[in-house]
């Protein structure tokens, strides 16, 4: 019998059709570990640097003699931030010399029209991403040349069809600027809050005052942006269950339309700005699990879908929609409604997903820069996918984003007998089974409830390298 069991309470507009999720604090102090967030399988620690610029052409060339019918997903890494939060782990560069944002817009440009001209012919764009970095570090003028770039380079999916998001740190953009974004074509924002109390925003160094939040998520309505997202951390150092407890009424007095809780994993050996967090701040992991289980009953009560993975919406919105309809994808950006296509990425360390490859760019500005001198896409490792990791792929994709894999279907798709391919994998799975995060039929592997939180450990028990790899401090912790 476990303790500490809370189900999620469904409000009256929650309906039961819908996914929902248990919380089961026992089991996630016992099994969470650290592993990764599949955001992609095989995982980029398994690319390598024999994949390069031929290869990826002969990825878009097999696209091209498939017929190239898939539409395109676009995603651009902007990798400039004013100031450095304390918690960052992303590949991004803090300067407040805004010429490095111009020579890096001239090279990026340079990419885009590689690519542009790479997929010529097929090149209709279904789902457009800004990530960083701070995308909007770039001026309303360098993006309006960007987007004007990326217009003529390539036919995007008219503005009802096609999913166009940007990332946008309300401490850089006036409700004007919002405006200007959504004439420049974006029609999602996502935005960074983490959480709006006045200490924790202080120990992680990112002022950020409720008011000008609000005015930003209140212009993306008024200017009409389809849907409106909202990113929170929990486990920052100085926050409290009642720190956390207002935030969350706060930012569901805004009304977004997705919600976002991250779990904050404290790696300063692998991230440098962590350093600057003062450990004894720190909440405890009991402590972590108990803001996990506040965020998990305000959102549900507020009417908010577990998605998976961190992720909530409303019940209306696409990706709950998506979710119930069976064709949620989940990609380097999150999740995704958009699931049948090729994924181009322009900029430093962005990642694409051609075919069955994956490729990586350079991770730094000057070699980012010589590539591109040199007329060549600066690919620096990458991956061309086996029969074997496609298979794991769409098992993986099916379990992290519908909850549950059919296995006549993965038969069907692929050339395996799934008992037989999978018998050490099932034998793992039994042990899950025991603890109740999954069951297991003739036909369907499905998650359960309580097992939802924990889908990275059942995903992992699927992961071919894994073994290979340790288990060690490389992933963050599940929760
Ligand atoms: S968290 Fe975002 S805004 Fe802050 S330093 Fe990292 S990339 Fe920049």
């Amino acid at each position: 019998m476990h303790s500490n069991v809370i189900p999620v309470a469904a409000s009256p507009s929650y309906s039961a059709a819908y996914q929902s999720v248990e919380f089961d604090a026992e089991l996630l102090g016992r099994l969470a570990k650290s592993g990764p967030r599949y955001t992609s399988y095989p995982t980029a620690d398994r690319f390598s640097e024999s994949f390069g610029y031929r290869d990826y052409l002969q990825a878009v060339a097999g696209v091209r003699t498939r017929g190239g019918a898939k539409p395109l997903s676009l995603y651009l890494h902007i990798p400039f931030c004013d100031t450095v939060c304390y918690y960052c782990a992303c590949n991004k560069i803090v300067t407040k010399n805004r010429e490095k944002a111009a020579t890096y817009l001239a090279y990026l440009k340079r990419e885009v029209e590689m690519q542009g001209l790479l997929f010529s012919g097929m090149n209709e764009v279904e789902q457009l991403h800004f990530g960083g970095g701070t995308p909007t570090y770039l001026s309303d003028a360098q993006m309006g040349e960007l987007m004007a770039h990326l217009h003529r380079l390539f036919r995007f999916a008219p503005d009802g069809v096609g999913e166009y998001s940007i990332e946008v740190d309300p401490r850089t953009v006036t409700p004007e600027r919002v405006h200007s974004l959504r004439e420049q074509g974006f029609n999602r924002i996502s935005l960074g809050v983490q959480d709006f109390d006045p200490e924790v925003q202080k120990a992680v160094n990112r002022i950020q005052p409720e008011a000008e939040t609000r005015s930003v998520i209140d212009a993306a309505r008024g200017a009409g942006f389809r849907s409106v997202s909202v990113d929170l951390i929990y486990g920052l150092p100085r926050q409290t269950l009642k720190t956390i407890g207002e935030t969350l009424d706060k930012v569901i007095t805004c009304n977004p339309d997705r919600i976002a809780v991250y779990h904050y994993a404290h790696m300063p050996h692998l991230f440098k700005p962590q350093r600057r967090i003062n450990e004894s701040e720190l909440p405890s992991s009991d402590a972590k699990l108990a803001m996990l289980s506040l965020c998990i009953e305000r959102l549900s009560k507020a009417g908010y879908v577990y998605i998976g993975m961190d992720h909530f919406a409303k019940p209306t919105d696409d990706l709950a929609v998506a979710q119930q309809q069976g064709r949620l994808h989940r990609n380097f950006q999150g999740y995704s409604t958009h699931s049948d296509t090729d994924l181009v990425s322009c900029g430093v360390s962005a990642i694409s997903s051609v075919g069955a490859t994956y490729s990586q760019n350079v991770k730094t500005l000057d070699a980012y820069y010589d590539l591109l001198d040199c007329n060549e896409l600066p690919i620096a490792r990458g991956i061309r996918m086996t029969m074997d990791d496609a298979l794991r792929r769409t098992l993986i994709q099916k379990l992290m984003c519908q909850f549950e894999v059919s296995i006549p279907a993965l038969e069907q798709a692929f050339p395996i007998q799934f008992d037989e391919y999978f018998e050490s994998e099932l034998a793992q799975l039994r042990e899950l089974e025991r603890d109740g995060l999954v069951t297991r039929d003739a036909e369907w592997i499905t998650v359960s409830m309580k097992g939802r939180l924990l889908i990275r450990n059942v995903c992992m028990v699927f992961d071919r390298y894994l073994a290979s790899r340790g288990n060690g401090p490389r992933h963050s912790q599940t929760i």
